[in-house]
């Protein structure tokens, strides 16, 4: 709903293909916002594609990233792992090749997965998704 409100104030100069997407907002860090603040850990990293916050994947315990758009509106978000490019929007449930997003593309190739790896508890596994 937000994001027909947001085309329209932006103007048609400012208008993506894709709804939802701003290029030139940088990430919010290198881990999952919430997780960061409430000391938890996450598996994979997702990007709002809107905002650039940092959300924790739909297998990761809590859920962040989703919990993120459900919140805020923003349907896009992209991969944040290392070597993946792809996007998701939640409005359909599919899949899709994004544009170039304003770097870092994706948390440092030297971040645990899962990370971050002081805070991973031995039996992780048992705590996914
Ligand atoms: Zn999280
Ligand atoms: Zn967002």
């Amino acid at each position: 709903m937000g994001i027909r409100m947001r085309v329209e104030f932006m103007g048609d100069d400012h208008v993506d293909d894709q709804n939802g997407i701003d290029v030139s907002v940088q990430p919010s860090g290198t881990g999952c916002v919430e997780c960061e603040a409430t000391s938890g850990w996450w598996l994979h990293l997702r990007r709002c594609a809107q905002c650039g916050h940092i959300g924790c994947c739909d297998t990761s315990p809590s859920q962040h990233a989703t919990a993120h758009a459900q919140s805020s509106g923003h349907p896009i978000i992209g991969s944040f792992e290392p070597g993946e490019d792809w996007f998701w929007n939640y409005a359909d449930s599919s899949f899709f090749d994004g544009p170039e997003m304003l770097p870092p593309t994706s948390h440092p190739i030297t971040q645990t997965v899962p990370g971050p790896a002081e805070r991973v508890p031995i039996d992780w596994r048992n705590h996914l998704n």
